[in-house]
This record gives C-alpha cells, sequence and structure tokens, in this order.
C-alpha cells in the first residue's frame, strides 16, 4: 500500500516539475520518496505519515530558535492582522534596518530583498555600477543562489573562465565569473595580478555550507580582504547561511573580517521569506533610486516576513545564545564522531557554531576536491537509517547541518543513541 507521502509525491510530479519546488527536496541524490511535513514544534518535525522527526535542516537554517516559537508566531499572527502587504514603507523596516546595521558594524545601510539569491544577485550588480568592472570572482562549491553570474562552476584548472553550471546561463556571461579554489590565497594572489584592473568583486560563503560545511583558513580570508583593497575590488561576503548563526554578528566578526558588502537571507526571516543585501555607505549610495544601480522588489520589507524575522532577531540576543548554540551542536558532532569511530566507520565531523559538517570519510575536508572524496553510498545509508529511525538530516551528503535553540540534550542522546544502532548495522 501507498504511504501518504508516496501519493502526494506521485500527485506533486504530475504539475511540479521533479515534484518539488527546490530541487534537492527531492531526494534525488539520496534515493526514496521526500518528507511532506505538515507541522513542526521546537527541534522537532512530522510528515504527512505522521512520523515525527528531530530536525537538523531548519528549513536550510532560517529555524534557529526552533520551529513555531511562540513569540514569532504571535509577531507573525499580529503583524498580518494589520494588513499583509503595502507596497509602500513600514515602521518595521525601519526598525530592522537600525538592528541589522547595529549588530554588522560593517553595514552603514542595508536594504532588504525577498531572498537571498535576490541579495546575492543585487550585490553583484551594486559591485559591478560601483566600480563599473564586469570580472568576478567565485570559489568552487560555494553557492550563492541561482543569479546567472552566481550558478558558474570552474573551467579546466584555477585562472580559467568560469562555465555555466546549469543550462540556460550564457557562456558570454559565465565568462565575466572567475571560479578559483577555496582556502588557497595564493590563487587569489595570481587572479589579481593577472586581472586586478577588471575585477568587480569577490564573493565568498566566510564559512561555506553548500559543499558541506568548509569552515576557512585564517589567511585565505585576509588575503581576500587585503587584495580586494588593494585593487579597489568589492568584498562581498555571503552570510545567507552564516549570518546570525556562527556568531551574532556572523562569520565577519568570528574571523574579525570586514567585508564591503554583506549579503543576508534564513535567519534574518525566521522562517518567512526575507533576504538583505548592505554594506560600506558609498557603495550603498549607488542604489536607486539615489544612484544609478536599479533594483526592487513588489513585496520587499513584506511586513509579516519582517515581524517574522524581528521576533527571531530578539531571541537571538539573548545573553549566551549563540554559546550555548555552540555547545550543542559540538556534543551532537563529538557525539557522532566517538559513535562512528567505536564502530569502526569512516567518518570525520566538525561545526562552526549552530552549522555543522558531517563527512564520510577520515578526515574533515578543507576544499572541494576533497568534499567530493567522501563516499556518497555511505551517507545515503547514514541518512536513510537515521530517517526510518526519526532523524531528519539535508538529504544530500553536500550539505551542511543546522541545530536550533530548541535542540537540548534529550534530542542530542536521542539523535547518538540512533546514530549507534545504524552504525552498529553498518
Ligand atoms: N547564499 C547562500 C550562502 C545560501 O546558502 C543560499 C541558499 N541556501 C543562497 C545564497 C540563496 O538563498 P535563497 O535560497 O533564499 O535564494
Amino acid at each position: 500500500m501507498m504511504t501518504i507521502n508516496q501519493d502526494l509525491f506521485e500527485r506533486a510530479q504530475r504539475h511540479i516539475p521533479g515534484g518539488v519546488n527546490s530541487p534537492v527536496r527531492a531526494f534525488r541524490s539520496v534515493g526514496g520518496t521526500p518528507c511532506f511535513f505538515e507541522r513542526a514544534s521546537g527541534a522537532r518535525v512530522w510528515d504527512a505519515d505522521g512520523r515525527e522527526f528531530i530536525d537538523y535542516v531548519g528549513s536550510w537554517g532560517p529555524m534557529i530558535v526552533g520551529h513555531t516559537h511562540p513569540d514569532v508566531v504571535q509577531a507573525v499572527c499580529e503583524a498580518a492582522a494589520k494588513g499583509l502587504s503595502f507596497g509602500a514603507p513600514t515602521a518595521r523596516e525601519v526598525e530592522m534596518a537600525d538592528l541589522l546595521t547595529t549588530l554588522i558594524p560593517s553595514m552603514d545601510m542595508v536594504r532588504l530583498t525577498s531572498s537571498g539569491t535576490e541579495a546575492t544577485m543585487s550585490a553583484i550588480r551594486l559591485a559591478r555600477g560601483f566600480t563599473g568592472r564586469s570580472k568576478i570572482i567565485k570559489f568552487e562549491g560555494c553557492y550563492h543562489g541561482h543569479s546567472d553570474s552566481l550558478l558558474v562552476k570552474a573551467g579546466s584548472g584555477a585562472l580559467t573562465f568560469g562555465q555555466p553550471s546549469s543550462a540556460g546561463v550564457p557562456p558570454e556571461l559565465a565568462a565575466h565569473t572567475l571560479v578559483l579554489d577555496y582556502n588557497q590565497p595564493q590563487q587569489l594572489i595570481d587572479c589579481f595580478k593577472q586581472y586586478g584592473d577588471q575585477i568587480a568583486a569577490v564573493i565568498v560563503e566566510p564559512v561555506v555550507g553548500n559543499m558541506n560545511l568548509i569552515a576557512p583558513l585564517p589567511e585565505f580570508l585576509q588575503t581576500m580582504r587585503d587584495v580586494c583593497t588593494q585593487y579597489g575590488a568589492v568584498l562581498i561576503f555571503d552570510e545567507v547561511m552564516t549570518g546570525f548563526r556562527v556568531a551574532l554578528g556572523g562569520a565577519q566578526a568570528l574571523y574579525g573580517i570586514t567585508p564591503d558588502l554583506s549579503t543576508f537571507g534564513k535567519v534574518i526571516g525566521g522562517g518567512m521569506p526575507v533576504g538583505a543585501f548592505g554594506g560600506r555607505g558609498d557603495i550603498m549610495a549607488h542604489l536607486a533610486p539615489l544612484g544609478a544601480v536599479y533594483q526592487a522588489g513588489t513585496l520587499s520589507g513584506n511586513p509579516v516576513a519582517v515581524a517574522a524575522g524581528l521576533a527571531t532577531l530578539k531571541l537571538i540576543q539573548a545573553p549566551g545564545f549563540h554559546q550555548r548554540l555552540g555547545e550543542v551542536t559540538g556534543k551532537f558532532v563529538h557525539g557522532l564522531t566517538d559513535v562512528a569511530a567505536k564502530h569502526g566507520v569512516a567518518f570525520s565531523a566538525q561545526h562552526v557554531g549552530g552549522m555543522f559538517g558531517l563527512y564520510f570519510r577520515n578526515q574533515v575536508p578543507q576544499n572541494y576536491a576533497q568534499v567530493m572524496e567522501c563516499d556518497v553510498a555511505a551517507f545515503n545509508r547514514f541518512f536513510h537509517g537515521m530517517l526510518d529511525a526519526g532523524v531528519y538530516f539535508a538529504p544530500s551528503a553536500f550539505e551542511a547541518g543546522f541545530v536550533s535553540a530548541a535542540h537540548g540534550d534529550a534530542e542530542i542522546a536521542a539523535t547518538l543513541e540512533k546514530a549507534e544502532q545504524v552504525f552498529a548495522n553498518w
């Protein structure tokens, strides 16, 4: 007999490409039927078949205070009752801008969007408009949303022009994107020597969460800052994932590097569609209506979405919030490493604050090539074993995971117990 999930997935595939509205949800890399979720609370989610899971995806990062936190739900309900959208400014947006620029001192000004993709796409356009240059540098394995200039992978070898990583991206446009290896400062120096006066921006995930988790070598980020300053290129930290998660001030606070522009999403919307980009006042002044770089959005600064974001940002400013989140995530990661070691499984793991990486490989990877050495079949086996036992991880070996403030000792202990069973039958 078909489960409700299977029935829904079959129906979904009739009228939605692949049955999903964002590709990774389709379980293509792990196989099987995606869970159609019905409700969530704290660290837990329930699917259409009534199965309960401890959730380590958290909507891919936004749910940092846990699902359906009463303060956030109340803020959303109150805002919704007063109007779903005006397409005109509201006081809440001013409050949000004041708060974001206070918590992220590198931002003099900020503009809200409705997704992380819009934030990074707009930051790139702004950097190009500001510098009058066309080329950008990104790093292989980093994901910055699905705009044309950023859906680009490395050509053959470092220091080649990028190639589209999606059909439909004109090669002429991809050629403006230079793709380098993450954590290789010398490549940045060499690239700027060759193309420095043509480079508008370097965009980077300061901690990568889109090729599993890769932590930056400190000299990598510092070199990036130095060459951008030297050549007048705009340094963009894409903190859509790391912002307000790895530390209250994001990765830029954690590593002590000041970018020129930053992009945010996920946590600042608390589960509602909010993105943001901001930074140096002299750069942001080039945005319409002040300047010549155009960017806009019918639902930008949406009152209900911003209310969810403000309520979430209020909660995460509680003293010790990020320290506790990091400690719980650390317990989880170390516990899992110990369980795997006990059963002789080739496994390693690490975390940066409340985000983590699990690798079916003996050592924690430092770049894209090393991540690609992970045993995907082993991950898939682990994923399904844990799913069957009631733990929901990202359905791909190449995604970071997320812990929320609603995860405590009980959730971690239960997860490790289930992992023990899975590894015991390895
Ligand atoms: N940048 C980073 C670092 C991301 O992780 C993501 C989404 N996972 C994006 C940009 C795009 O954000 P969105 O999915 O909200 O468009």
